[in-house]
């Protein structure tokens, strides 16, 4: 369907090797946010789990041309943690900016609320509130009359946007960035807005923790970098620019690092990190191909499971670790979510999760946050399914 010639140019985003081991995902693959508003069916591209030979960054791999894989469209928006606020702006402080000369600008809606909360401690009034990640398809790159490739729109209008500050200081929010982050090209863009006057914060998934913690359940399509703290260090290094990092836990998200980036950090240059140890990084094709043969395991022809939770992680359970065979429902109660087309096609449907009857159900995974899980157990307990409730790792839950 596709040309590989997209993939075939990719290198890897920590050391420029184009050699790495990788698993197919599946073909034919949407992104897990692309929920539709109705039955128009979407170009699909091939997604696959790589790890670089080189240096062992991990990397979702794809014909997708698209530079930013962000929400497919408006109505799916998620909540950030804020635990790290005060930490952050207390870095901030450090700078000894003048406050009052400096400027707010937001890539993604998933900035407000930092941005909010930064112009409030800081004393900001220039906050300028923009979501240029916007929605996938405004990431393609725009191809001019003499088909020549050009930089795609919302780069265009970020760019632009920080260049016309009147202040003597940006602030620019860059929250999730390093995670989805699809084209070389636009990670040098973003980081080489980095100058003296310009300030960068941004957090990511500490991948390294996640690879710990033994679960797969992190593997979106749109998350197309799984960089470990190490490689990021040595990208940063690797752009001459002065940072900080600290990891933090949050009860709400999986663990994750923040960072600033500005020329006015008082930090001491450090080693530059090459070359991770590739053998300490647990190898995620393999644990995939494990977690595919669990999962098939335990649903055979007669089975049926009911999936609850259609965010990223309940649609990468039926897009790439289920068998094609297996009878399965989506379940959620998102109210944007009603009415919409998944990203997959169950073969028992998509319904809601409250007075949904699974009692003839052999399965059912849970794909929420482990808060939310805790709430929907003894109610599916409660309406007398007595069969396994497992996690996306086809762990039990109960
Ligand atoms: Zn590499």
């Amino acid at each position: 369907m596709t040309q590989n010639s997209e993939l075939d140019q990719m290198r890897c985003f920590v050391c420029q090797s184009n050699e790495f081991e990788q698993i197919s995902l599946n073909r034919n693959l949407l992104d897990a946010s692309d929920f539709r508003a109705s039955e128009y069916k979407t170009i699909d591209y091939s997604y696959f789990l790589a790890r670089c030979k080189e240096c062992g960054h991990s990397a979702i791999r794809t014909d997708n041309p698209c530079w930013m894989p962000t929400r497919k469209y408006d109505f799916i928006k998620y909540g950030e943690p804020n635990e790290h606020y005060p930490k952050v702006s207390l870095i901030l402080r450090e700078l000894s900016l003048d406050f009052n000369d400096t400027s707010i600008h937001t890539f993604s809606y998933k900035d407000f609320q930092l941005a909010n909360f930064l112009a409030n401690d800081l004393n900001i009034s220039d906050i300028n509130l923009n979501d240029h990640a916007g929605c996938s398809d405004d990431w393609l790159p725009v191809v001019s009359r003499n088909g020549k490739k050009q930089n795609p729109l919302p780069l265009e209008r970020f760019i632009t946007e920080i260049d016309k500050s009147e202040k003597s200081n940006q602030l620019i929010l860059i929250t999730r960035f390093f995670d989805h982050v699809a084209n070389y090209t636009l990670l040098n863009k973003i980081l080489g807005l980095s100058s003296p006057t310009r300030h960068i914060v941004f957090d990511l998934n500490d991948y390294e923790r996640l690879f710990e913690l033994g679960t797969l359940e992190f593997i979106w399509n749109e998350r197309r970098n799984l960089f470990w703290r190490s490689h990021l260090e040595s990208i940063l290094q690797k752009h001459n620019l002065k940072y900080l990092m600290f990891s933090y836990e949050s009860h709400e998200v999986s663990p994750t690092l923040t960072g600033v980036i500005s020329e006015k950090l008082m930090v001491k240059p450090k080693a530059i990190a090459t070359g991770v140890a590739i053998s300490s990084a647990p190898n995620l094709t393999e644990k995939l191909v494990t977690l595919r043969q669990l999962w098939q395991g335990k649903l055979g022809m007669t089975h049926r499971l009911g999936i609850i939770g259609a965010s990223h992680k309940g649609v990468s359970l039926a897009q790439f670790i289920l068998s094609n065979h297996v009878q399965y429902s989506l379940h959620d109660d998102k109210e944007a979510l009603r009415g919409k087309t998944p990203p997959v096609n169950p073969p028992l449907g998509f319904h809601l999760v409250s007075g949904f009857d699974f009692s003839d159900y052999s399965h059912v995974a849970i794909t929420t946050t482990l808060a939310i899980a805790a709430k929907i157990i003894p109610k599916l307990r409660a309406s007398g399914y007595t069969n396994e409730i497992l996690d996306f790792d086809g762990q039990k839950l109960d």
